[in-house]
């Protein structure tokens, strides 16, 4: 019963599930590891490949498992790796082949993590940036958005007086009513070129709405009253705000909350342009929307008017105008209807 071959290491061995334990060897020979007892009888043999050798851990006793499930127990860790060395590429290819599940398993931990991190953390640091967003800063941003828009698309208003004025009255009863009341808002009027028919709010609370929007509502005020109403909402949700915010990552977000403002995130505060390349999300819309009818209902005006106004713009520009309000405001009629059963619901509750 005696076999040949290399003796690697004196030890235990344990039967697959059992702690007894059986003074023991482990040798090598043409067909693979075996264990023996002291009598040379075999008790477990494998492969080379199929026998799993535990990682040296300090002075932890290393154990080889047989493809039995039995385990080879020693405390000679330099026997074991004098062994595992002699093996070369085979070694390699053994320890790659262990150890994969492994690494599967921590590329998934470390994906996983991130989709987490995007998930939960990146909203709640964009919650606290905006709550410590000291108000100079929507200011800045505000002024340099515009002054970069008035130079190179927006151009000097050719509206009538006195339907600007119209339109400032209007809009000064659905302001009354805001949160920030009147003196949070200024209404701008501008040529919009390239931008045509189109509405949009500043976070500092300045509005531009353009003369192409203002003709295309023709005698409808209240479509645009309602509108405006609806930047009104995108001011008070502070939306581009949580949308620069998001834009400037986990990094971005950590130094900002630490007061550490770094040169990129100066860049994305403080070159406007960047606001103008973010639109909403589609639940921005709908809260704005929300907004507008509210404040609309408040004020007692019409508050379908807004989506009087989709339908208009939709049949005028088609899907064709990608620069204009309606690429940052689709008018789905999932989102007319939207608005419509919201305005009826207030007004049942108001009755
Ligand atoms: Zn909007």
């Amino acid at each position: 019963m005696a076999s040949d071959g290399t003796d690697i290491a004196v030890g235990e061995w344990h039967p697959a599930g059992s702690s007894r334990s059986v003074p023991a060897r482990l040798i090598e020979d043409n067909d693979g590891l075996k264990a023996l007892d002291q009598a040379g009888c075999e008790l477990a043999a494998g492969v080379f490949a199929a026998v799993d050798f535990s990682p040296r851990v300090g002075a932890i006793p290393r154990r080889a498992e047989f493809p039995d499930g039995s385990l080879f127990e020693t405390t000679d860790n330099d026997a074991i790796d004098r062994f595992l060395k002699g093996k070369g590429k085979t070694n390699f290819i053994h320890e790659w082949e262990r150890f994969r599940p492994r690494l599967i398993a921590f590329v998934l931990a470390t994906v996983l993590c991130g989709v987490m991190i995007y998930r939960y953390a990146v909203p709640a640091l964009v919650e606290v940036a905006v709550l410590v967003t000291p108000p100079i800063v929507p200011k800045i941003m505000s002024a340099s958005t515009l002054e970069t828009m008035d130079r190179t698309v927006l151009d000097t208003t050719a509206l009538a007086a006195e339907r600007q004025q119209k339109i400032r009255d209007g809009f000064a009863t659905i302001a009354r009513l805001s949160n920030r009341g009147e003196g949070g808002y200024t209404l701008n009027f501008r040529k919009g070129g390239a931008i045509g028919p189109n509405a949009f709010a500043l976070p500092d609370g300045t509005l531009i709405v353009t003369d192409e929007l203002v003709e295309l509502a023709g005698d409808d005020t209240e479509m645009i009253v309602g509108v405006l109403a609806h930047e009104i909402g995108h001011v008070e949700l502070e939306h581009s705000l949580r949308q620069i915010y998001r834009a400037a990552g986990v990094t971005g977000l950590i130094m900002m909350i630490g007061g550490d403002i770094g040169s990129g995130v100066e860049d994305i505060l403080v070159q406007g342009a960047g606001l103008l390349t973010l639109s909403y999300s589609r639940a921005a819309e709908a809260e704005a929307d929300r907004h507008s009818v509210e404040l609309m209902v408040k004020a007692e005006r019409d508050p379908t008017a807004i989506a009087r106004f989709f339908d208009l713009l939709e049949k005028e520009l088609g899907d064709g105008a990608d620069t204009s309000i309606l690429s940052t405001h689709p008018g789905t009629p999932e989102r007319r209807k939207a608005i419509l059963d919201y305005a009826g619901a207030l007004r049942a509750r108001g009755r």
